[in-house]
């Protein structure tokens, strides 16, 4: 079944490509036999297919940079060796960071940036960092009142949300954070509106405590809201644990996730920490169908524990 959906896929079949991308998300590994027919057939996108990919199929990724044959597929091919996250993959990406393969010149970033794509990044002490948890958990939306006399947005002036209310006192929200390093209670502020705008940050501490950061710029292309508008009054609180971590989903209802991998609309977009310039830590995803009938996009939570900045930005199609 899964070599017939490959050849549709190579002939562009998108339902065929829908099915092999769900068979990712539910256990990458059993894509894994199938990877070498992948790329016989130049089947190189999405590069979440590679996600599980072993050692043979990785070289084989890399010696076809290395030829530079297919310049023009050098964004799927160091697409597929992010995603893989392989020992073997990390050391070529290191490699060409300053020995470019041909047709680096027509990428917009350098090989290694390609790691975000794939959840992680080599950090200024020249250490891999993972900037994605293994386990995660299903959020469910439980109705909140809206508070009276909370903080408003300089900006816009609307009640700012409360988008998440977490404590590493509960396991498995601790577990859900061990990659981040956090512990104590995590609030995370944010302006519902503007954070589609740009990325917000606030100041957090174990405490609980969370504090627009004043040093947001706000972007020119930022419109002026006629009125406040209030926020969700809606707070994701633990539901089930999930399988693995790739069952995020920022598109349909349901897929509000704390930790794992994000669901990304558009390319990767980990924020980077004001305090230090390092990408920050994923916390987890609310996709904007569980807040509003008619929500679309998704808001994506980001934590940097040693300089206690939160991140809230937003993507949509
Ligand atoms: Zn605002
Ligand atoms: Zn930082």
């Amino acid at each position: 079944m899964i070599e017939e959906l490959i050849r549709r896929t190579a002939a562009e079949d998108d339902d065929a490509i829908e099915e092999l991308c769900e068979i990712a998300d539910a256990d990458p590994r059993r894509l894994a036999p199938y990877q070498g027919l992948m790329l016989d057939l130049d089947v190189l996108w999405p590069a979440k297919l590679y996600r599980a990919a072993g050692a043979d199929v990785v070289r084989r990724v890399i010696e076809r940079i290395d030829d530079g044959r297919t310049p023009d597929r050098l964004n799927h091919l160091l697409l597929i060796l992010a995603h893989c996250a392989h020992p073997l993959a990390e050391s070529a990406m290191r490699r060409w960071s300053t020995q470019p393969p041909v047709g680096a010149d027509e990428l917009h970033v350098g090989a290694l940036s390609y790691a975000l794509e794939g959840g992680w990044t080599i950090g200024p002490d020249d250490s891999r960092r993972d900037l994605c948890g293994d386990t995660a958990h299903r959020w469910v939306m439980r109705e909140t009142p809206r508070r009276a006399d909370g903080p408003t947005c300089p900006w816009c002036a609307s009640p700012l949300w409360v988008a998440v209310d977490l404590d590493t006192a509960e396991p498995a929200i601790e577990a859900a954070l061990t990659h981040a390093a956090w512990s104590g209670r995590l609030v995370i502020e944010t302006c519902h509106f503007c954070a589609c705008y740009t990325t917000l940050y606030s100041r957090v501490t174990p405490s609980g405590s969370a504090t627009w950061w004043a040093g947001n710029t706000r972007p020119s292309y930022l419109p002026d809201a006629a009125e406040p508008e209030d926020p969700p009054a809606l707070l994701p609180v633990l539901g089930p644990a999930l399988p693995n971590p790739y069952q995020a989903s920022a598109w349909n209802r349901g897929g509000s996730t704390l930790g794992g991998r994000p669901d990304w609309i558009q390319d990767a977009e980990h924020a980077d920490c004001p305090g230090c310039g390092q990408p920050m830590d994923y916390v987890g995803l609310i996709g904007g169908a569980d807040l509003d009938d008619f929500g679309e996009g998704a808001y994506y939570l980001h934590l940097h524990q040693p300089c206690g900045f939160a991140a809230v930005n937003y993507q949509q199609s």
